[in-house]
């Protein structure tokens, strides 16, 4: 504590004096003090900004009365007089740490020693994302897998303060708690995280041995989630109040788990549907055929038509994986390529040769005359 400065003294007025004389002071000293007044001069310049500092607190009742709180003869820190918000540096600056509760000086404000203000909102958990690998029938069925999320949990030495057993984290003399430093620059005030405190509103003189004086510790939560029927590769599932447990009773955050489905030999996504690749010999596509094709229960019967095309494909409707805005099923497509075998037996050979013979008109001839006359036209 010593060496945090007394804003009375920098402005060189009493404990008593009032806003008037207080503004009096701060700008004969400011003038005195200006950078542009002092070029160069690093002690002006440090002395300038502890002025500035002391006039924004004294200068506002209510940061005043905080300020008087935190350095009055009961010597015990006061929070929460300068609205400090955690919710304001929820994903915010810097030290990721610093952060794990959603903001620190709420997580310390757990302990009896050090009181919230009743402007102090409860901070929600922070959400928490995973990933979690599927087999192909998993995704496509629905499955319970366990889990184990990496998350964070108040250190149980300092129960989340930061501080060191017997020593309580005090409200920070620089931004009053706020965590947020006002900086003027000419007309213009700009606000930034306090370079004291990090934006915490709080600093810790003796840091727990344990945490550093982060207030938390890793750790890693089991459970199962039920994975509903029919996740893609990349889908994100929400699991409410899954997350990091709140503060205070405050609600907890939630749990996003990112589906890593493998793929599989047979059946290929395509949005809600599936894709089926199905072999036809050559006689089959010529002649037509019924043939049998997988599905994800069993296998069904699918008629292909006498001179069926390469490419060709055939859906059955209802077939597919759920849709997970459980609006019922997609389909799955069949798509029947042509088994053009690499190599003839002599039988083969035979009876092909005597099929070119009788097949023999030219496929290829209208791609040569294809263009000569306007499309459409009548002749
Ligand atoms: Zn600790
Ligand atoms: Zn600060």
């Amino acid at each position: 504590m010593a060496d945090r400065p007394d804003y009375y003294k920098v402005l060189g007025v009493g404990k008593n004096a009032s806003e008037d004389e207080i503004k009096k002071a701060y700008r004969k000293l400011a003038r005195r003090y200006h950078p542009d007044a002092n070029p160069g001069d690093r002690k002006a310049e440090e002395r300038f900004k502890e002025i500035s500092q002391a006039h924004d607190v004294l200068s506002d009742a209510d940061k005043r009365k905080a300020y008087d709180r935190a350095t009055g003869p009961f010597g015990t820190f006061t929070q929460g007089g300068g609205g400090f918000d955690p919710s304001a540096f929820s994903g915010g600056f810097g030290d990721i740490l610093s952060n794990l509760f959603g903001g620190a000086a709420g997580g310390r404000g757990q302990t009896g020693s050090v009181r919230g203000g009743a402007r102090q909102r409860p901070a929600r958990g922070r959400d928490l994302e995973t990933e979690v690998s599927l087999t192909f029938d998993q995704a496509v069925n629905g499955a319970q897998l366990p889990l184990a999320v990496p998350t964070s949990e108040p250190c149980p030495t300092c129960q989340g303060t930061g501080a060191k057993p017997g020593t309580v984290p005090r409200v920070c003399p620089v931004c009053e708690g706020r965590g947020v430093e006002a900086q003027s620059q000419g007309i213009f005030s700009m606000s930034q995280p306090c370079s004291n405190c990090h934006g915490n509103g709080t600093v810790i003189d003796d840091p727990c041995p344990t945490c550093h004086g982060s207030g938390a510790q890793r750790s890693v939560r089991r459970m199962r989630v039920n994975i509903p029927a029919g996740v893609k590769d990349g889908s994100r599932i929400r699991l409410a109040g899954k997350g990091e447990p709140g503060l205070r009773g405050a609600e907890p955050g939630d749990l996003f788990v990112i589906t890593r489905v493998a793929e599989s030999s047979v059946f290929k996504r395509a949005g809600d549907n599936l894709e089926v690749e199905v072999p036809l010999t050559i006689p089959e596509a010529l002649q037509g055929a019924i043939i049998e094709v997988p599905t994800l229960h069993g296998r069904k019967r699918l008629r292909v038509p006498p001179g069926t095309r390469h490419g060709t494909v055939q859906r059955l409707r209802g077939e597919g994986p759920s849709r997970l805005n459980g609006k019922g099923r997609g389909d799955i497509h069949y798509r029947f390529v042509l088994d053009v075998p690499s190599s003839l037996s002599a039988e083969e050979a035979e009876i092909v040769d005597r099929l070119s013979q009788v097949m023999n008109g030219n496929p290829r001839a209208r791609l040569f005359d294809g263009d000569k006359e306007p499309a459409g036209s009548a002749v």
